[in-house]
């Protein structure tokens, strides 16, 4: 509890104790107007003074407005006990509000508590503890035993487990060993590390999941958008309506003041939209923060609303559907060629193609080349250029003897279309066939297996379940490897063959497709599909974690890789618009309800701000459910 809270339980007991003394004296002593006026000051003192300030920065129609007009009129028709158990009341809702906001608000911050707060540096031999902004790249940091580790980098020394679960929403420790990546916001469990950091603080994975979760609430759910707008028209209708109540039957009818004005000041305490205005931002709030907890960063509450009305999930297949990480599982020289090349060389050839190349078969490449254990490894000073041609695959320019220099050609068959090379020996095997070629001719292929992740079948289950009506492959890989896949897994469609644009053209058609009120989603690993991620209705990137481009371009972000999560993610978001429509429809009509029942005289002040503290209060109590989701495996 806050010092503000605290305080304020103290101001609202005294003004309670005045209340009630002043309701038992009524009467029997003249005096007792002293009692309820201490007790109105007690408890709402600063409302007044607020509403003036606010009506000086041009904002008029705010609750403390509300409440002070309210309370002034019932005080000037001699209803000055109902006055201050308006007032009284009141702030015991507000009080309730503020508790809610700030334990909800308190419990995503900390599990936003990934920011570290220093780094431990070896400089010149020493250890030196210097904020993490002052660390630059290359450098060496020693991460102990119990301390987050501050910035992203590679083990140079060490081994151990991290906990990720603020990051990846996962709680079983990740052993990490030399040689691996680790991201910043995870914690240190046991072993001592020391780190070679690859990436300044501002680029690190902790400053930009801070940096998405504090940009979230600036992209607004319709319906947030709805209840903004309401309130800029509900609040000053009723006030003008107020205003009728109060003038119509005394002016026009003669009828008597103290009545109408009663009506009238009890109407407007009504008219308070409070329970809608805070209860719906703090649903979509605990919402966003339930995502968070389960490792599915949401850019916005706006997309919580679509994925929780999605009738299309496309797929990326490499690294998304697949893990990424290929084996190699055959190398085919080229038929009858003269320049015959053994295995390890053809794949030495091929890792100079891939050395720059950040696609999950280059990496594999790569691999596959140390793990043959020619001893030789690869010079990137060898590479003059190195060119990257999205969907097909690289053209790098290497150094070949003294002033030799020759091209190398490595990807898919367009790649080979495209340079006019013929090939030759090739062998499917049902795997993606890579294809290595340099200015002379055709040279050999590689043979490379993906496998499906362990819980795509799971999730495609879900999304099924949740109602997604079409589930879609669409890859750059051919559309043979794709069909197997896809045929597999039970999807819907699947288009093969297909370059980055081919994609984003794709997904038009598809969203042309749906039902126009629902959703489609893409789901990529935000290599070669940044465009597609960015066109569909909600693009969910997988790998979140150390992947730049899928960060960025995402606008949901799936921390640990798991397909499946996306299957929690809608029914997070099936849950928190669940909340938001109760809420809306409860608060609106128990207000018209309470209203029509004060314009006829049929409910007291009392009545009035029960309604209105009694909704704010469940509203809210409902909102802070869409915290709590628990993943149901
Ligand atoms: P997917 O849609 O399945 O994720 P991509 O669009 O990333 O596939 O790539 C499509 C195809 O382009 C790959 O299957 C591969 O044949 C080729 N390709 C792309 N980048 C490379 C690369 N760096 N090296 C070799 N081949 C590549
Ligand atoms: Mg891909």
């Amino acid at each position: 509890m806050t010092k503000k809270q605290k305080k304020m339980i103290i101001r609202l007991s005294v003004s309670a104790v005045c209340l009630i003394g002043g309701i038992l004296w009524e009467g029997s002593h003249p005096g007792d107007w002293v009692l309820f006026l201490a007790s109105y000051l007690a408890a709402g003192y600063d409302i007044p003074l607020k509403a003036l300030r606010n009506i000086r920065n041009g904002q008029v129609f705010d609750e403390n407005f509300l409440m002070t007009a309210a309370t002034f009129g019932a005080i000037a028709v001699g209803e000055l006990e109902e006055a201050v158990a308006v007032m009284l009341f009141y702030q015991v809702g507000e009080l309730f509000n503020d508790y809610a906001v700030n334990r909800s608000r308190k419990s995503i911050t900390n599990l936003m508590d990934i920011n570290p707060e220093y780094a431990n540096v070896i400089r010149e031999g020493k250890e030196e503890q210097v904020e993490p902004d002052e660390v630059e790249i290359g450098e060496i940091i020693a991460v102990k035993p119990g301390e987050k580790v501050p910035l992203d980098g590679v083990i140079v020394k060490g081994s151990s487990s991290l906990d990720t679960k603020a990051l990846t929403g996962e709680s079983v420790p990740v052993e990490v060993a030399e040689g691996e990546m680790i991201v910043s916001g995870s914690i240190n469990l046991n072993g001592l590390l020391e780190v070679q950091v690859t990436k300044l603080f501002d680029d690190s994975t902790v400053a930009k999941i801070l940096e998405l979760v504090e940009n979230a609430s600036s992209r607004k759910a319709k319906a947030e958008n709805f209840i903004t707008r309401f309130a800029r028209v509900y609040t000053p209708a009723v006030v003008g309506l107020a205003l009728a109540l109060a003038l119509v039957p005394t002016v026009v009818f003669g009828q008597s003041w103290s009545v109408w004005v009663y009506r009238a000041c009890s109407f407007l305490v009504v008219s308070c939209p409070c329970a809608l205005v805070i209860s719906v931002p703090l649903s979509f709030f605990g919402g966003l923060g339930a995502a968070s907890k389960n490792g599915i960063l949401m850019k916005g509450s706006n997309y919580l609303e679509a994925m929780g009305n999605l009738d299309t999930v496309v797929f990326d297949k490499t690294g998304t559907l697949t893990t990424g990480r290929f084996q190699v599982a055959a190398v085919n020289g080229a038929d009858g060629s003269l320049r015959e090349l053994g295995r390890g060389e053809l794949l030495e050839l091929a890792a100079y193609g891939e050395y720059h190349s950040n696609h999950p078969i280059a990496a594999s490449v790569r691999e596959a080349f140390e793990r043959e254990g020619t001893g030789r490894t690869i010079d990137g000073d060898r590479i003059v250029s190195a060119e990257e041609i999205a969907g097909h695959g690289m053209h790098v320019r290497l150094v070949d003897g003294a002033d030799k220099e020759k091209d190398i050609y490595i990807g898919n068959e367009k790649l080979m279309n495209r340079q006019g090379i013929q090939v030759s020996g090739i062998k499917e095997d049902g795997g993606t066939v890579l294809y290595l070629a340099d200015e002379k001719g055709f040279l050999g292929s590689i043979v490379i297996a993906d496998t499906v992740r362990v819980d795509v079948p799971d999730a495609l289950r879900g999304l099924r379940a949740e109602g997604v009506k079409k589930l879609v492959m669409l890859t750059g890989d051919k559309e043979a490897v794709g069909k197997a896949v896809g045929e597999r897994l039970g999807l819907d469609k699947v288009f093969g063959g297909l370059l980055p644009g081919d994609k984003v053209r794709k997904v038009e058609e598809l969203l042309e497709e749906k039902p126009s009120d629902r959703t489609l989603a893409f789901v990529g690993d935000g290599i070669n599909d940044a465009p597609v991620l960015a066109r569909a209705d909600v693009g969910i990137a997988m790998g979140g974690i150390g992947s730049d481009a899928a960060v960025e371009a995402a606008d949901v972000v799936i921390m640990n890789d798991e397909p499946s999560k996306i299957v929690d993610g809608i029914r997070i978001a099936r849950k928190t618009m669940g909340i938001v429509r109760q809420n809306i429809v409860f608060a609106i009509g128990v207000k018209v309800l309470v209203l029509i029942l004060v314009a006829c005289g049929m409910a007291s002040m009392w009545a009035a701000v029960f309604g209105d503290v009694g909704v704010s209060i469940l509203a809210i109590l409902n909102a802070v459910r869409a915290l709590n989701y628990r993943s149901g495996k």
